[in-house]
């Protein structure tokens, strides 16, 4: 049985401890909506850094105004409860969180009273190395007008389920989405890059995709910056991915994921690509802090800094 400590409502309580009713929307129609973060140890620094905490704060705070939640913590309040959860559970090691809100009430239109957990877990990085053999799902990616993916509730992902599930079944890793206009929109969890002719590409906001932290920070900061190009947001066609040099999958829980084939095609020479080896290890230098950029990005759990660094209103 697990020995981890979950914070919930205000207290760190242990894992089996932290419970819901059978009959509240969060259980029934999964009416919540949550954050996956993760918090990476930095050994030189003896000290736990959480990846673009204001960010998270800030996507977690749309999703409850668009599923009309009223949460009333400040992101102070929010930051307070990651550090109690990480320094409660003397984490000195990476460790992914989920930090969820959601409706204890009944019925589909409940909106009160909400709740607010933080859960961390040991997870460690997905299928790095080898890269990832992905299909084109036939299921297709749930639209802005019916369940928005931009929304970020759990009872959103069911539609990864399904394509993830139908995936494994046919023999591959994992399922690329294509959205409700035909183009290419996104993995299951995760945002999706190609390389073609040498370019950086990855469909745009209007997509049907999350508005993903790692892919702001892409886009921001390592492509320009360890290749010297600013990523094109574009719509992508499913055939360009059967032509593209290399492809991946970006997200605070996949980090930098490999893709070496879609389809069955080999993705140029069907290896992780050299772009893409060199975007994960200076994603994995970024978070980790050992690349001492951004330093705005990075939140301590234990030390003095951490109080010092801002994490929004
Ligand atoms: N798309 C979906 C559907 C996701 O669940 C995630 C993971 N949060 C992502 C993309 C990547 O988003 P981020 O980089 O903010 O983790």
């Amino acid at each position: 049985m697990s020995t981890l400590k979950i914070w919930m409502n205000g207290s760190l309580v242990p894992e089996p401890e932290a419970k819901l009713p059978v009959n509240s929307a969060a259980v029934f129609y999964a009416t919540n909506v949550f954050e996956g973060l993760r918090a990476y140890w930095n050994q030189a620094d003896e000290e736990l850094y959480c990846f673009r905490l204001a960010e998270h704060f800030a996507r977690l705070r749309e999703s409850m105004k668009m599923m009309r939640f009223s949460v009333p913590y400040t992101d102070a309040q929010l930051y307070e409860a990651a550090r109690q959860v990480l320094a409660g559970n003397e984490f000195r090691e990476d460790i992914h969180m989920h930090m969820v809100a959601y409706v204890t009430g009944v019925g589909v239109d409940a909106t009160e009273p909400t709740g607010l957990y933080i859960n961390p877990r040991r997870r460690g990085r997905i299928e790095g190395d080898a890269g990832l053999r992905c299909c084109v799902t036939s299921w297709v990616r749930t639209s802005d007008n019916a369940i928005p993916i931009r929304l970020k509730s759990g009872s959103n992902y069911q539609n990864g389920r399904l394509a993830t599930l139908q995936a494994k079944a046919d023999g591959y890793d994992a399922p690329i989405f294509l959205n409700g206009h035909g183009h290419v929109a996104e993995g299951s969890g995760a945002t999706l890059f190609m390389v073609r002719r040498g370019r950086v590409v990855t469909p745009p906001l209007s997509a049907d995709i999350l508005e993903s932290i790692t892919r702001t920070t892409l886009i921001e900061d390592l492509v320009p910056r360890v290749l010297a190009q600013d990523v094109a947001e574009r719509e992508i066609d499913r055939t360009e991915l059967y032509v593209a040099d290399e492809a991946f999958f970006c997200g605070s829980g996949y980090e930098i994921t490999p893709i070496v084939s879609v389809d069955r095609f080999p993705l140029g020479d069907g290896r992780v690509g050299p772009l893409t080896r060199r975007l994960s290890s200076a994603y994995m230098d970024l978070v980790r802090g050992v690349d001492r950029s951004h330093a705005e990005w990075r939140t301590a759990v234990y030390g003095p800094r951490g109080a010092k660094v801002a994490v929004g209103a």
